[in-house]
C-alpha cells in the first residue's frame, strides 16, 4: 500500500507561482487519486509488494500510469521550497551543467522550451545516465526517466492541472516562474545518489 506524501512546506509557501488552491487540488485530489487507484489495483496482482520503481519497470496500462504519476509527483513536490533569489546548483551537478550547457541560464532556457513544446499532458525532466551525463527529456502522460533506465533529477509538470488555476493557457510563463522555487540542494542530492 502506498500513502500520500506530506508536503515539506506550508500550503502558501510557493505563492504566487503555485497557489495554495492549486496545491490543494494537485496534491490533495490528483495525487491522492493516483495513490487510491494504485492501491485498489495492487491486491492479488503480480505487482503487490513491489516498490514504485519496480512497478514502473514491469507494469503497463493503468498500473504503470498510476505508479508513474505517484513517483513523478513525489519527486515534483519535494523538489520545491519557498523562493530563494539567485540560488544555483553547486558541486558535481553544478559542474556537469556548466560543462554541458555553459551557463545555468542556457540550461534553463532549453528546459523551459522543451516543457512548453510537449503536446498535451506530460513532464519535462532533467535526467542522468549511469555515467552521470545529463539530458533534458520530454515524456508524455505518466512516463518518466525510471522507465527508460535514467535517474530522475528535476521535473516540471506540464499537465494543465499543475498550472491552469494560476496561469490558464500560459504554460511557458508558468514554467519560467518555477525556477526560484527549485531547491537545488535536493536536486544535487538526487544526482549524488
Ligand atoms: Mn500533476
Amino acid at each position: 500500500m502506498f500513502t500520500l506524501i506530506n508536503l515539506p512546506y506550508a500550503p502558501e509557501a510557493l505563492e504566487p507561482v503555485i497557489s495554495a488552491r492549486t496545491l490543494s487540488f494537485h496534491h490533495g485530489k490528483h495525487l491522492q487519486g493516483y495513490v487510491n487507484n494504485l492501491n485498489a489495483a495492487l491486491p492479488g496482482s503480480e505487482f503487490d509488494g513491489l516498490s514504485l520503481e519496480e512497478i514502473i519497470c514491469r507494469a503497463s496500462g493503468a498500473v504503470f500510469n498510476n505508479a508513474g504519476q505517484i513517483l513523478n509527483h513525489n519527486l515534483y513536490f519535494t523538489q520545491f521550497g519557498a523562493p530563494v533569489a539567485g540560488d544555483a546548483p553547486r558541486g558535481a551537478l553544478g559542474a556537469q551543467i556548466a560543462q554541458q550547457w555553459g551557463t545555468l541560464e542556457a540550461f534553463q532556457a532549453e528546459f523551459v522550451a522543451k516543457g512548453a513544446a510537449i503536446f498535451g499532458s506530460g513532464w519535462v525532466w532533467l535526467q542522468a545516465d549511469a555515467a552521470g551525463e545529463l539530458s533534458i527529456a520530454q515524456y508524455a502522460g505518466a512516463d518518466n526517466p525510471v522507465a527508460h533506465g535514467f535517474k530522475p533529477l528535476l521535473t516540471f509538470d506540464v499537465w494543465e492541472h499543475a498550472y491552469y488555476l494560476d496561469y490558464q493557457n500560459r504554460r511557458p510563463d508558468h514554467l519560467k516562474a518555477l525556477w526560484p522555487l527549485v531547491d537545488w540542494r535536493v536536486i544535487e542530492g538526487r544526482y549524488a545518489r
